[in-house]
């Protein structure tokens, strides 16, 4: 049975997990996150956020701070990777501003990481638990455990499992197999912008397009750095391997390329890569009092740069259902997943079409969109990104079906 002050677990301290944690702390729950690393948010590269993203910010009472780390770029550009022509604009300044109401931004990701962190830190009802990773739970009908690697047990009320990809608490809850892998590996890489050759565009947001491979870059921190993520298709999977057999890859792999693109390749950070992966969506992702969040939900290709702005829309959307419930935790998650999954589904799949069908086109293909894009006027561009951008409606009240 569950004593009335036992804890939300969390499972997963990243920005999901900060997310939710915040939430639920803001709203006077008790909430333990167990993270199995040594120190929280202390690694990470740059970060898109879209303006949807920022009325969950409004709720955490973290946008202004956020605003205040972040850089607005001029634009989102694509542009080929072989003539360095440009596919397509989205401006992001005024008449983005206009549409949307709120910015599109670019940040480091420690620096949003330390908002919602140091916010969690001022609120007395939420433990960050760092070092502690979450082997297995029990799913009881009053309370919860979780079973940890030191083989404690920690009871609590609820879990919610925000593990990210590799998630420990969706494996037990839907015993699947590894995530889909889609031939694809990224480097990312963050230089010093004064390090950056003139002619590389810095003000935007820009993602170099080509056949089997994309370059996207932009400026953080003031415009003192400059974050790359080199992403290609590849037939060797390991995540650390030999930096010199990275390189001859890479030169090959680019060899095309305009050299301003190039350039930055010989900027990469070589000793760890990312193998690409998402997982199809699923409707369900509760049992009882579990659930999860974030990237142990629903996983999605990085296309549209909206992992972590569902993350944390999921994040808000569940603080609110678990205020309303009543300690019905059960209803509160079946109502929680009917709200989110269609949204984060269409960004997993919509993400997945865009990466094989606008991202990598070669050939004719490639000169076909090419010229279908240098038809679409502003107007027509911002109307196809309102289903995401226009943001998430948070419920206000529980639902009789759920
Ligand atoms: C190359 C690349 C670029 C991206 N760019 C963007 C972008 O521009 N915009 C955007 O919105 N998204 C982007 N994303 C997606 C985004 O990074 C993820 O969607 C987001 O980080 C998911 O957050 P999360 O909290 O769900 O999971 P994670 O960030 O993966 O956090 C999971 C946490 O759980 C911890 N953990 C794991 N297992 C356990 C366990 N058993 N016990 C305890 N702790 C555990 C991990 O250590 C980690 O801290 C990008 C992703 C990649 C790979």
């Amino acid at each position: 049975m569950a004593a009335k002050n036992d804890p939300i677990l969390v499972i997963g301290g990243g920005l999901g997990g900060a997310a939710v944690a915040l939430a639920l702390g803001r709203k006077g729950f008790s909430v333990r996150v167990l993270e199995q690393a040594r120190e929280f948010g202390v690694i990470g590269y740059g970060i898109q956020l879209g303006p949807n993203v920022f009325s969950m910010f409004d709720r955490l009472g973290v946008a202004d701070a956020v605003l205040a780390k972040a850089i607005t770029p001029k634009a989102i550009l694509m542009i080929d990777s072989i003539d360095a022509g440009e596919i397509v604009r989205i401006p992001t300044g005024a008449s983005f501003r206009s549409r949307f109401k709120r910015p599109y931004i670019v940040i480091h990701r420690v620096d949003l990481h330390r908002i919602l962190l140091d916010a969690c830190k001022a609120l007395s009802n939420v433990e960050l638990v760092p070092s502690t990773s979450a082997e297995y739970y029990e799913n009881h009908d009053d309370h919860v455990s979780v079973r940890t690697n030191d083989n404690h047990s920690i009871k609590g009320v609820a879990v919610i499992g925000a593990d990210g990809l590799r998630s420990t608490v969706r494996a037990q809850m839907l015993s699947e197999g590894e995530p889909r892998t889609i031939g694809y590996v990224a480097h990312r890489t963050i230089v010093a912008m004064k390090d950056v050759r003139a002619d590389v565009p810095r003000s935007e947001v820009v993602l170099w397009s080509g056949p089997g491979f994309h370059i996207v870059h932009y400026p953080l921190r003031g415009g003192e750095l400059f974050n790359i993520v080199a992403v290609f298709r590849t037939s060797t999977y390991s995540e650390k391997g030999d930096a010199a057999a990275y390189r001859a890859e890479l030169d090959h792999t680019y060899r095309d390329s305009h050299p301003a693109m190039k350039s930055l390749l010989a900027m990469l950070d070589l000793e760890r890569r990312w193998v690409i992966s998402d997982r199809d969506p699923v409707r369900h992702w509760s049992k009882g009092r579990v659930t999860l969040l974030g990237d142990a939900a629903h996983p999605t290709l990085q296309t549209l740069a909206q992992g972590a702005c569902m993350a944390i829309e999921d994040a808000v959307c569940l603080a609110e259902l678990i205020g309303l419930a009543n300690g019905d935790f059960a209803r509160a998650f079946r109502q929680y997943e009917s709200a989110r999954y269609l949204r984060t589904a269409r960004v997993q799949l919509e993400s997945r079409y865009l990466w094989d069908n606008f991202y990598h086109l070669g050939g004719i293909e490639r000169e076909v969109a090419r010229a279908a894009w240098a038809e679409c006027g502003e107007a027509q561009i911002f109307e196809c990104l309102a289903w995401l951008y226009d943001g998430f409606p948070l419920p206000d009240r529980l639902s009789e079906a759920a």
